[in-house]
């Protein structure tokens, strides 16, 4: 008869679409009035890396409203975290594992 001594142990490992990007520490949450709420914001380089584009790539986003920007004074728009989702839903459906 054949023993194992090694018990089997089975991993199941299951993936979520979470998105998450690191700030180092700082996040910034800004009402967005498309998302009537309160989004955390990402500076528009921020976004590019994240999603591999180009900062001109990420405000023409914005221009096609995929992205919502908010202005908050500062000397570039951020970018709304909510409106994330509606890119990589719907233009790089790739990034979806
Ligand atoms: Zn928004």
């Amino acid at each position: 008869m054949n023993q194992l001594n090694k018990q089997r142990l089975e991993i199941t490992i299951e993936t979520h679409n979470v998105t998450i990007i690191r700030t180092g520490g700082k996040s910034l949450s800004v009402f967005c009035h498309r998302c009537q709420s309160n989004q955390t914001v990402f500076a528009p380089a921020q976004v590019a890396s994240f999603f591999r584009l180009t900062v001109e790539e990420v405000c023409s986003l914005v221009e096609t409203d995929e992205f919502h920007a908010i202005d908050f004074g500062r000397d570039a728009a951020l970018i709304c975290a909510g409106s994330l989702k509606n890119l990589k839903n719907n233009v790089f459906p790739h990034l979806e594992s």
